[in-house]
């Protein structure tokens, strides 16, 4: 069952390779605003929803300062372990929100209780795919990309399903660290997620035209309350 990987520590420490490739493509490109040479400049989070056990706390969110006076920006590369500012790691956010919604129901609820997750929180999550998430300037550059129109009502497990993901069936070796294969469905989509991890992607279209960042809750109270977990 692909929701076994929420309590795999092996599956979380392939995630945390992947992260380590993709801070170091952004640390090789340089500043995006300058021609800057990047210095680490990791920071600390406190994750919740994974195998706690092996979950160093805290554990260290990859990120960069450039080093030129006047500059100075910092640069946070995308991840596949965090989805934005949300306290929940990205394979739970995910993986819960598309059991909840099938017929794996009864199997989150158990998970639930092992990876800490209230239902509220699991409320929320669902409100924010459903109505946030569509959206967010990243859904709506990307939705345009599948041959087929992707039903937002049933988000996120239609896109689940569209990466070719069965719930019932993990792929051999996808805990494994050195035999884990980034050709994965459900590796490819926490990819393919993965731009949410940094703030510009959050940033959401409203049909008047405006743009909100879901992280502020003093701007969005009830997306910025899901942004938080
Ligand atoms: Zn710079």
């Amino acid at each position: 069952m692909y929701s076994d990987l929420l309590v795999d520590s092996k599956f979380f420490r392939f995630l945390t390779v992947c992260d380590a490739d993709l801070a170091e493509e952004a640390r090789r490109a340089g500043c995006r605003h300058c021609a800057g040479r990047l210095h680490r400049s990791n920071y600390p989070r406190k994750p919740r929803g994974g195998p706690e056990a092996i979950i160093p706390d805290p554990i260290l969110r990859d990120s960069f300062c450039c080093d030129r006076d006047g500059c100075r920006r910092r640069l946070t590369p995308e991840s596949l372990r965090f989805l934005g500012r949300r306290v929940y790691l990205g394979t739970a956010v995910l993986l819960l929100s598309v059991l909840e919604s099938g017929p794996g129901r009864s199997k989150a609820r158990a998970l639930e209780a092992t990876v800490g997750v209230s239902v509220r929180t699991l409320r929320r999550w669902r409100r924010w795919w459903q109505s946030i998430f569509p959206r967010t300037r990243f859904w709506i550059a990307a939705r345009a990309r599948f041959r087929s129109p992707v039903e937002e009502g049933n988000l996120p497990r239609s896109v689940f399903d569209r990466f070719g993901a069965n719930l019932d069936h993990l792929p051999d070796g996808i805990g494994d660290p050195l035999a884990a294969d980034l050709s994965t469905p459900v590796v490819q989509l926490l990819r393919w997620l993965s731009p949410l991890s940094v703030a510009s992607s959050l940033w959401c279209q409203f049909p008047e035209g405006r743009e909100i960042d879901p992280s502020f809750p003093q701007r969005m109270p009830d997306a910025g309350t899901e942004a938080a977990s």
